[in-house]
């Protein structure tokens, strides 16, 4: 199926079906961090309908992504997607909670846009996975608009969740090992990479 049309399709798919996948905004910059980065191997927590990793497939020949997702029906839904774009070869899916998913491998890029109430677990889990010079990129840093703002009016549900990710990202400011940039892209974005020198300082030759 042409990739172009099959982009357009999930995205109306998930329109209909209220399934949250990347704003188109935070996808373009996405593909081309992955391009500029040069980056090889993904690692991604959360698939829905395969369409970040069909997009970040499609940046170069040479990009392999592992995918998980815990939903059935949109794993299953990623699978056909995937099929269809003639990445299956390159994108691997995984059924299964990240939480309960283990893998030595070691990735340029980790991506994760899961259950933001799981971001500080999945990112204390996975950093292990990291090769040395690699980026964890975190989405929906803003949650619409709702971090860092009144929460008064917010349901307990929602107030717990928007406390949970002002807390990760609390705790990404004052991280000794990673350094994090935000941009105001899509629903906010943070990129992080390990710091290189000791006690937490900047190695100069990593800028
Ligand atoms: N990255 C996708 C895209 O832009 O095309 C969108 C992912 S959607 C925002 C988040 C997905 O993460 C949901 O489909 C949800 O089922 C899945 N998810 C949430 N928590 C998870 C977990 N602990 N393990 C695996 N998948 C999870």
């Amino acid at each position: 199926m042409d990739t172009e049309y099959l982009i357009r399709k999930m995205e109306k798919y998930a329109d209909e079906k209220g399934i949250p996948i990347m704003e188109k905004e935070g996808i373009s910059f996405l593909s081309e961090f992955v391009k500029l980065n040069k980056i090889k191997n993904v690692l991604e927590i959360g698939s829905a309908i395969g369409y970040s990793a069909i997009n970040m497939a499609l940046v170069s020949d040479d990009v392999m992504v592992t995918t998980i997702e815990r939903d059935k029906d949109r794993y299953i839904e990623a699978v056909k997607n995937i099929k269809n774009a003639n990445l299956d070869h390159r994108i691997t899916l995984v059924l299964a909670d990240a939480l309960d998913f283990n893998t030595n491998e070691k990735f340029d890029l980790i991506f994760i846009d899961a259950a933001k109430s799981q971001y500080l677990k999945f990112f204390n889990k996975f950093s292990k996975n990291l090769n040395p010079k690699g980026y964890i990129v975190t989405d929906n840093i803003k949650f619409h608009g709702l971090t860092f703002y009144d929460k008064t009016k917010l349901s307990r549900n929602l107030r717990q969740m928007v406390g949970k990710l002002e807390n990760f990202i609390n705790f990404l400011c004052d991280n000794k090992e990673f350094k994090t940039r935000f941009f105001n892209i899509g629903d906010g974005i943070a990129i992080s990479r390990r710091r290189l020198g000791n006690n937490g300082q900047d190695n100069p030759k990593n800028k």
